[in-house]
């Protein structure tokens, strides 16, 4: 989205790919679509498509411009393993990526069976990186917790779990391989209720 981010556990943002669709309970209250949403129409803006899906080319040399080293969030209005975004074009993403070492970057993502076969695959140059942290998020028992078995399965040099918006029990977690783990609940209208329990 920008530079600045407004997150509490990243620098700046980078957008190179805007737009997904929603995949499991986790996705209920997307702020990025929310975000997107608000500005479908408005001539010029750079969500005037909404949160459809697309790819932002002009956006992929970015981080090879910020001279000073940064947290980066990587699509943080997006989501890098959408089945709709080309193989090629992933590979592109983390070329830049491993070019532009300086930085340190955060890979988020909630489609974690297309993480591990990219990351076993096309994109092994880049698994191993230790400037590129590898991440899935887990927010219920269901759909959350199988992701961290696929994430063990690549290698990651740094593996790290978004545990949030958490919306159930999740019990005690397989940390083994994991080096950074996240927790939150859900904020904003309509906020569901998480547990102190679940957290401990
Ligand atoms: S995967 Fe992420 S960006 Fe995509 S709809 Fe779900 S919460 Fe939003």
């Amino acid at each position: 989205m920008s530079v600045q981010s407004h997150i509490e556990w990243t620098d700046a943002t980078w957008n190179p790919i805007r737009g997904c669709t929603k995949i499991s309970p986790g996705c209920k209250h997307c702020y990025a679509e929310t975000f997107a949403e608000r500005f479908r129409g408005v001539k010029g803006h750079p969500y005037e498509q909404g949160f459809d899906i697309r790819l932002v080319p002009e956006k992929l040399a970015e981080p090879l411009r910020w001279r000073t080293p940064k947290m980066i969030f990587v699509n943080s209005m997006s989501d890098l393993f959408h089945d709709q975004i080309p193989e090629g074009y992933i590979a592109e993403v983390a070329g830049v990526m491993c070019a532009a070492k300086w930085h340190t970057y955060q890979v988020l993502t909630k489609r974690s069976g297309r993480l591990r076969r990219l990351l076993n695959t096309t994109l092994a140059f880049a698994a191993d990186q230790p400037h590129i942290w590898w991440g899935v998020s887990v927010e219920d028992r269901k759909y959350g917790v199988p992701r961290i078995d696929d994430l063990r399965a690549t290698e990651a040099a740094v593996r790290f779990l978004s545990v949030e918006p958490l919306i159930g029990d999740v019990g005690i977690l397989n940390l083994k391989g994991i080096h950074w783990v996240i927790v939150g609940g859900e904020s904003g209208h309509g906020a569901r209720y998480m547990h102190r329990d679940w957290v401990i």
